[in-house]
């Protein structure tokens, strides 16, 4: 570990505090002595017992970040008023999170109605510290920085290793070699508060490992330790679809914290379920392997052995065969394909709505399951084209036997920056979730 530090270059833009924030604010420290970190992503994660009894006074600062987040730019009075704690607590609390730089007053959004001393509003401080985001995909790789509501600041793709897998280390070795750049450069001295780091397949958050990712060929990658060696920050890792399904809980609809199922179709298949606000992981983090569900008129062979399994049928690969072996693309690449459609191409057309009917009976499938207030899909064609998430609602709904809402099935709300949202939500909703344990595991305070 001391090696790594030492032969490793820092983010040392991105360790700077900027001059708009509190000289104190943390986290940007690379702390090599730290113990090891545990961002669970489940609240039984967060025992009293490890908060040195402090229980009480980080279950306030979570209740007053949400409300701001929530409800933002927004005054000290409803923020009591909606969160059950005394204004008093609220002005405490107020001074905690101020001083680890993730809220601020905002005295230009008064919110006015008041009566008495005009109060100033806070809000969410989405100029002060960012979150690293790492998203690991088979046909490239993307870089990103994200603010604390979420939003992508700044972003980069990295090429990747293809669907062979033989270059699944040129991947990491690249990531590595870039990412404490590209922090420090882009974050432009403002504090990065982590860097979460989301792919398909089996991850397991607890154990900050890549279980089994089959298009790259991975098995137990140590991700979480190759990116902290790396950039000398606190990496989280987790599921790229459990953490889209993280971030619409947090910045999407409200209707996802009630329950959301999530179903990801790109060079993996994928899903993951969330009820009362939190992502089921099930035990060793397994949970959200559909890529295997059998689907019915679909053919293609799957490297487990079977015919017709959802990924051999509908992942971008897949897609990008069929369309060379119809003479509609001379090489495997779905997004091409999806623009092609998208402008006209009927052939195109054809093979992108026939990919959306197999998306379409899983989707139909997982919904009359669980039967959630929400469905998202991540699926190329109907992320960045109205019409073809038309056709997939209608598919859906022609399927289901418990929904006739074409509004229960939906993208995510950040649309095409979904996966970037979703790899700062990897970090960010371990920090919602208790704001002061978060920041002393950080090694930010106390
Ligand atoms: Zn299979």
């Amino acid at each position: 570990m001391a090696r790594r530090h030492e032969t490793q270059p820092l983010p040392t833009a991105a360790l700077a505090v900027s001059s708009a924030a509190p000289a104190h604010l943390p986290a940007v420290r690379p702390v090599p002595d730290r113990p090891a970190v545990r961002y669970g992503p489940d609240p039984a994660d967060v025992l009293p017992a490890q908060r040195g009894g402090d229980g009480r006074r980080g279950a306030n600062a979570a209740a007053v970040l949400r409300t701001v987040l929530d409800h933002g730019p927004v005054a000290r009075t409803t923020i009591a008023r909606l969160s059950g704690l005394s204004p008093a607590a609220v002005s405490r609390q107020y001074l905690d999170l101020a001083r680890l730089g993730l809220v601020h007053e905002r005295p230009g959004a008064a919110t006015g109605g008041a009566v008495g001393r005009p109060q100033v509003p806070v809000d969410i401080h989405t100029c002060g510290p960012l979150v690293g985001g790492v998203h690991l995909g088979v046909p490239f790789s993307t870089l990103c920085l994200v603010d604390l509501r979420g939003r992508t600041v700044a972003h980069e793709y990295l090429d990747g290793p293809g669907a062979g897998g033989r270059r699944s280390a040129g991947t990491l070795g690249a990531l590595r070699e870039r990412l404490p750049g590209f922090l420090a450069e882009r974050a432009a001295g403002r504090p990065v508060l982590g860097v979460g780091a989301i792919t398909g397949g089996w991850v397991d958050p607890s154990r900050g490992t890549v279980v089994r990712h089959t298009p790259l060929g991975w098995v137990d990658v140590p991700l979480r330790a190759e990116l902290e060696g790396a950039c000398g920050l606190p990496v989280l890792v987790d599921n790229h679809a459990r953490a889209i399904a993280q971030s619409e809980i947090l910045f999407g609809r409200p209707q996802a914290r009630r329950s959301v199922v999530h179903l990801f179709v790109g060079s993996v298949v994928d899903a993951a379920l969330g009820i009362a606000g939190v992502v089921h992981q099930g035990p060793r983090s397994a949970a959200g392997d559909v890529a295997h569900l059998p689907v019915a008129d679909a053919d293609a062979p799957c490297p487990c052995g079977r015919n017709g399994c959802l990924q051999a049928a509908a992942s971008d690969e897949a897609l990008g065969a069929r369309a060379v072996a119809q003479g509609v693309l001379d090489r495997p690449d779905a997004f091409r394909l999806v623009e092609l459609a998208a402008a006209g191409d009927e052939a195109a057309d054809r093979l992108v709505r026939g990919r959306i009917r197999l998306v379409a009976r899983a989707a139909a499938l997982l919904l009359d399951v669980l039967n959630p207030d929400l469905v998202l899909v991540t699926e190329v064609s109907v992320l960045r084209h109205g019409h073809y998430l038309a056709a997939l609602r209608e598919e859906v709904l022609r399927h289901s036997r418990v929904c006739d809402d074409p509004e229960r099935v939906a993208v995510s709300h950040a649309g095409e920056r979904a996966l970037q949202t979703a790899a700062g939500a990897a970090v960010l909703a371990p920090l919602y979730r208790d704001p002061l344990l978060f920041a002393s595991r950080a090694g930010a305070v106390r």
